[in-house]
């Protein structure tokens, strides 16, 4: 089945609205999308006139700590009206609000103003620092998105601000609150060592997550066989999705990541008794 869980639209870090992440997915033949923004749901709620030859399922990325760490969690089949569903994403989106007015302050300290202008100009609904290095590349003080976050955005930046998001424990309850099922996305990318990363999977499993994302953009066979292992070991679901956030980009696009093969699909997070459109 060509499917893709995981992917941005401009209401958060995205570029391209959902009607054209829609027609994406349909010109490269998906059956299933599902749009997973940043602590944010509008792209479900606009993409009201899906077309009939696509599937859409009602997704979303919470940002949450574990362990002092910050990961990441897909939620899929959700209802997005679910009450503590809403009241966890506002709350998030006003955290995320807030440090862009932080990270503002910071930059007119340098000398450097208008991000709250710019921010306030966009259709986004949940503000990322991956905005705010659009705005540096945008203004000519940064090359590209990566100097921009080693020199400004990153840990070390010089207008770093830290952020207080949910627990991960709070993020699974709140999204099968809302009727969801919750993945741990690209665990692959965290700077988390071998036995760290166990540890966490754990973590995940003991608190009733559903499913592992074991196949992602640029993801090497090797890494996706040990997730595919890592998740089996645990009675774990396989979720996919290309993470595709921006078509510039030219090695991303809807839909694109390694597949699962026939016997892993029997594991697919689809197949969950739990999962419904
Ligand atoms: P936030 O959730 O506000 O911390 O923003 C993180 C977003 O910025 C991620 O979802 C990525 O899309 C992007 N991002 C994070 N780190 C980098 C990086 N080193 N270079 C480019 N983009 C990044
Ligand atoms: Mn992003
Ligand atoms: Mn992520
Ligand atoms: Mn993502």
């Amino acid at each position: 089945m060509k499917v893709d869980l995981h992917c941005h639209s401009y209401y958060s870090d995205g570029k391209h609205s959902p009607a054209f992440l829609i027609s994406r997915a349909i010109a490269n033949h998906l059956t299933l999308l599902a749009i997973t923004d940043h602590d944010c749901t509008a792209a479900f709620g606009n993409a009201a006139d899906s077309d009939r030859r696509i599937e859409l399922i009602c997704g979303v990325e919470i940002s949450c700590s574990w362990q002092g760490k910050e990961i990441h969690i897909v939620g899929l089949c959700i209802d997005p009206l679910q009450p503590h569903l809403v009241q966890l994403l506002t709350q998030q989106q006003s955290s995320r609000y807030a440090r862009m007015l932080q990270m503002d302050e910071k930059l007119q300290a340098l000398g450097i103003t208008g991000l709250a202008e710019y921010c306030s100009s966009l259709p986004c609904q949940s503000y990322t620092r991956s905005h705010v290095a659009n705005f540096l590349v945008e203004q000519g003080i940064s090359k590209n998105h990566q100097k921009a976050f080693k020199k400004f955005l990153g840990k070390r930046g010089r207008i770093y601000v830290d952020n207080n998001w949910c627990d991960m424990a709070e993020a699974i309850d709140t999204i099968h609150a809302a009727h969801g099922l919750a993945v741990l996305s690209h665990p692959g990318r965290y700077p988390l060592g071998k036995r760290q990363l166990e540890v966490l999977l754990d973590d995940f499993t003991s608190a009733q997550g559903d499913a592992l994302e074991v196949s992602y953009g640029n993801i090497d066979p090797l890494t996706k066989a040990k997730l595919c292992e890592l998740a089996s070991s645990r009675q774990l679901y396989y979720s996919v999705g290309s993470d595709f956030h921006d078509d510039d980009a030219h090695w991303t696009d809807v839909g694109k990541f390694p597949p699962l093969d026939a016997i892993a699909e029997k594991n697919a997070i689809w197949e969950h008794p739990g999962w419904h459109s």
